[in-house]
């Protein structure tokens, strides 16, 4: 069963794969399979009819060799140790691929938000980033969005450090609003690297995207901002899901209107755009050009791949393939890019928002997205790079080599203390 991988094996196997392709000393792979530290939290809240609830939550802080530890916090009834761990793994090779000068990190509080109010969630927020600050800083650590978070909770996680710190320093958080720091940009930033990464896919690999049809399992963030710009490059999108089910209709439909209709009902079922239902499963072994899986990991596991029909991957979530799948699917040569550079648009926009906070100097919209495309196309160039120098089975392997690489050189030139 998918939801018995654990993604922090998944991710240790992926690092290990990546290393049996470079010349690299075993203590050097071992480092980079475990993190250096994790904060584990019993948070005792109290909800608004005046009893306290204990969440459990977690920071892993996974490799700082290359800068301060980046990566977001999610909110999730499925948030775990492993997970938050494996999460932070990913974000050390993410930052390594797209070359931003960050080390790996995430966190995690255990709950469904939809079952709390939002003066519980504030709370809770700012009890999490009360237990957070001794980790976090500019310099240290810097949070941002993930699964189930956004503006508000980066707001709350910003004022909670500065009041208890008695300073301003919007850089200890990215993906804040745009009137408390934020950057133009941040919010598409993580759907617009996945289109950026599909066009470079589609053109690596000869093939068109005018009229090239697209499925995207889940509908948040990364999925329904990657559904519509892909759609602007000439893409037809005929199926979208969210958890609680998906549409399909073969001649396409407005990935824009398909979004409204999931903010007023709250999901995308019942959108009169699309012809038929479908379950995600459905969704995924449709024969599409394209499939983007965008919500969870291990959405796709070793029997999903091998009913699999679509031509390529782009995977927007973390992890949303089983080392199994990835597995079947180079069998079956069909080309899989990977999360670590196709959904690296946001913490690149991340980075662009840290050092605008830094120089207090900040950017135009277009600057911001000009920039991105100038990352992303860089790291593809390096993951083909990467691809075509290596024996290599995956487009994955290639580009943990190249992220490999940067962060052993890092932690080779650092050398070791005491
Ligand atoms: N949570 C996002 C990710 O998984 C963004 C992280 C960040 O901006 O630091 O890449």
């Amino acid at each position: 069963m998918a939801n018995e991988v654990n993604p922090f094996e998944s991710m240790q196997e992926q690092g290990d794969d990546a290393a049996a392709y470079v010349d690299l000393a075993d203590d050097v792979v071992e480092r980079l399979k475990y993190p250096e530290r994790v904060l584990e939290l019993n948070l005792s809240v109290e909800m608004d009819d005046g009893t306290l609830e204990r969440f459990e939550a977690y920071r892993s802080q996974f490799n700082g060799d290359r800068g301060p530890y980046k990566g977001g916090i999610r909110y999730h009834p499925g948030v775990t140790r492993d997970e938050v761990k494996a999460l932070s793994g990913w974000m050390a090779y993410k930052c390594a691929a797209v070359n931003i000068p960050y080390g790996g990190g995430k966190g995690g509080i255990k709950l469904d938000p939809a079952e709390y109010s939002d003066t519980e969630l504030e709370r809770i927020t700012r009890s999490y980033a009360e237990e957070l600050r001794p980790l976090i800083g500019e310099n240290r650590d810097i949070p941002a969005p993930d699964v189930n978070t956004g503006q508000r909770e980066m707001n709350w996680i910003k004022d909670t450090y500065e009041t208890l710190e008695r300073t301003n320093e919007p850089g200890v958080i990215t993906g804040k609003a745009p009137d408390s720091g934020g950057s133009a940009g941040r919010v598409e930033a993580t759907g617009r690297s996945v289109m950026l990464v599909s066009r470079e896919g589609f053109k690596y690999l000869d093939k068109d995207i005018a009229d090239a049809t697209v499925a995207v399992q889940g509908y948040g963030n990364a999925g329904s901002v990657a559904a519509k710009l892909i759609d602007d490059i000439g893409a037809n999108v005929v199926a979208v899901s969210d958890s609680s089910g998906g549409i399909y209709d073969p001649d396409g439909f407005d990935a824009r209107a398909a979004k409204d209709h999931k903010n007023e009902t709250g999901s995308v079922n019942g959108f009169a755009g699309a012809s038929e239902e479908i379950t995600n499963e459905e969704l995924l072994t449709l024969d599409v050009d394209l499939l983007i899986p965008a919500a969870l990991e291990n959405a796709i596991d070793e029997a999903i791949a091998q009913n699999l029909e679509a031509d390529m991957i782009v995977e927007a979530a973390n992890g949303p393939l089983t080392p199994d799948a990835d597995d079947v699917l180079a069998e079956r040569d069909v080309p899989v890019f990977p999360d670590i550079l196709a959904n690296a648009g946001g913490v690149t926009v991340s980075y662009f928002e840290w050092v605008q906070n830094r120089q207090g100097f900040y950017w135009t919209e277009q600057k911001v997205n000009n920039e991105l495309e100038r990352f992303i196309v860089a790291a593809f160039e390096d993951l083909i790079e990467g691809y075509e120098s290596h024996d290599v089975e995956s487009y994955r392997e290639a580009m943990y080599i190249v992220a490999i690489k940067r962060l052993a050189n890092a932690a080779k030139e650092g050398g070791v203390w005491p």
